[in-house]
């Protein structure tokens, strides 16, 4: 089953709530505005359609507090999985490449 919790901003807004899937990987689902939990009435949540992917700031807006999301490894993990063939050929060529500077930049350090 999957699991629920609350994404809050240092002030206890509500921003979003993190889903934990069937393959431990956890998901922020952004509410599309920060809700007051304390309130006599807070109001509806709103919530946006897809999970956030990546590294995001996010802002509430009852409060301005700023809070940065990182996406886990896990989850960046099964993101690529879930990409066609195609493009994981084209990440796998990129991070080589990438590979291939730093070890060149390490042996002219030598
Ligand atoms: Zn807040």
């Amino acid at each position: 089953m999957d699991e629920l919790k609350q994404w809050q901003c240092t002030n206890g807004h509500a921003l979003g709530v993190i889903m934990v899937n069937g393959d431990d990987v956890p998901q922020l689902m952004l509410y599309r505005h920060a809700v007051d939990l304390s309130s006599d009435e807070p109001a509806e949540v709103d919530v946006m359609i897809g999970p956030l992917v990546g590294k995001m700031p996010v802002q509430c807006d009852i409060c301005g507090d700023v809070k940065p999301w990182d996406i886990s490894v896990s989850a960046l993990a099964e993101l690529i999985i879930s990409l066609p063939d195609k493009q994981v050929v084209q990440l796998q060529a990129r991070v080589l490449r990438r590979q291939g500077r730093k070890e060149a930049k390490s042996y002219a350090a030598e």
